[in-house]
């Protein structure tokens, strides 16, 4: 599955935020469940309405959500890439992480400590990113000695990872994030070099409750952070989202429209990951259960047979195909099948959202 790690100063509500998140989907319809993985990890089952949808027309026994993992990595401080706080091991859990909530203290409180004095999200974002930043200008450094060598030795693969490296390393020690450096079309080279600064980041700005539908002037600024940087931003009231979380589901959507808020906390974090990501979902269905499936946009049909088994992927015939739209329309996929909407696809269909999918494989 992917995971987000959810990284932060202290005291800003990270813990506040992960436990309610959780509790939430925990709360949420048997359907949906949570599990805790480890005291830090949690599993979030993604709501996808159309999931019900096709799951009552399939007649499914058993409906599966796909989820996104979160984990809380607490300890991140000024110095931590000298090794202040948990240091190297906080640096090591985010190097596992596919992408970063970042949380930002955007609520005032005389009674919970700011370990900067003041609140100021732009500064602690910087401060977070200064540390993420000198970690990876630490690890390029330790392997370009080693590179030049091969290099010079006639290695073209060196010489190639070089020519990757150098751009990165130079944009670093100018202060930009290796997620600014990243030339077209080498973001798989990229990601393989496992730096912290080339994940994808989401802000999540956590204002005070009478804030949680507008922002304040402190979410704005991070709004206009991640607009030229090309990241993402929500708001969150981590404080209501922990009132939500103890709640009873049928009381929820009452309480959210009294806040003048839409949806959750929860759902537009996992939105916004799941977009961050670049995620989409697609749905595979019969009497058993009804199961959504995630997969990165502009996977082919083999690849996302893949993230079912190794084996769908590796045997891979054929996808019946059907888009969620004509499954609804048709009843199910034998009305489907009699209105001519589903399709035989091959191994270059690129899957769409929705997509319900039956793969024909050799084992
Ligand atoms: P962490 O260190 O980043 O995990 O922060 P915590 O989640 O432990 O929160 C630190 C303190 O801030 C706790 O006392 C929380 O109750 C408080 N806190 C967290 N979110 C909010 C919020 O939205 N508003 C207010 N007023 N306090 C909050």
């Amino acid at each position: 599955g992917f995971n987000c790690g959810i990284v932060g100063l202290p005291n800003v509500g990270k813990s506040t935020l992960f436990n309610a998140l959780t509790q939430t989907a925990a709360a949420q319809a048997a359907n949906y469940p949570f599990c805790t993985i480890e005291p830090n990890v949690g599993r979030v089952a993604v709501p996808d309405p159309r999931l019900d949808t096709i799951a009552a027309i399939g007649k499914s026994a058993k409906i599966v959500p796909t989820s996104l993992e979160f984990v809380d990595i607490a300890g991140l401080v000024r110095g931590a890439s000298r090794g202040e706080g948990l240091g190297n091991q906080f640096l090591a859990n985010i190097r596992e992480t596919d992408a970063i909530v970042h949380v930002l203290r955007c609520f005032e409180d005389d009674d919970v400590t700011h370990v900067e004095g003041s609140v100021d999200p732009l500064r602690d974002a910087d401060t977070i990113e200064t540390e993420l930043m000198l970690a990876d200008m630490d690890s390029l450094e330790k392997r370009i000695a080693g590179l030049q060598k091969r290099a010079r030795g006639g290695d073209k693969e060196a010489a190639a990872q070089l020519s990757l490296i150098e751009p990165i390393l130079a944009g670093l020690r100018d202060g930009r994030p290796a997620r600014a450096s990243i030339p077209k079309g080498e973001e798989e080279a990229v990601r393989r070099l496992q730096l912290l600064t080339s994940k994808p980041v989401l802000y999540v700005c956590n204002v005070e409750e009478a804030n949680a539908a507008s922002g304040n002037a402190h979410s704005e600024k991070v709004f206009a952070r991640a607009a030229a940087e090309g990241a993402k931003a929500v708001v969150v009231s981590a404080a209501i989202e922990a009132e939500i979380s103890q709640m009873a589901a049928e009381d929820r959507a009452e309480f959210l429209e009294t806040l003048g808020l839409s949806d959750s906390g929860l759902d537009r974090v996992i939105a916004a990951g799941y977009g961050l990501l670049g995620l989409i979902t697609y749905f595979t269905v019969g009497p058993k259960e009804a199961r959504a499936w995630t997969i990165i946009k502009g996977m082919k049909a083999p690849q996302a047979a893949g993230v079912i088994h190794g084996d769908f992927e590796r045997g891979f015939i054929a996808a019946e195909t059907i888009p969620f739209d004509d499954y609804v329309a048709c009843k199910g996929e034998q009305g489907a099948k009699e209105a001519g909407k589903m399709r035989v696809e091959g191994k270059e269909y690129v899957v769409r959202d929705g997509d319900i999918m039956l793969f024909r494989f050799n084992v």
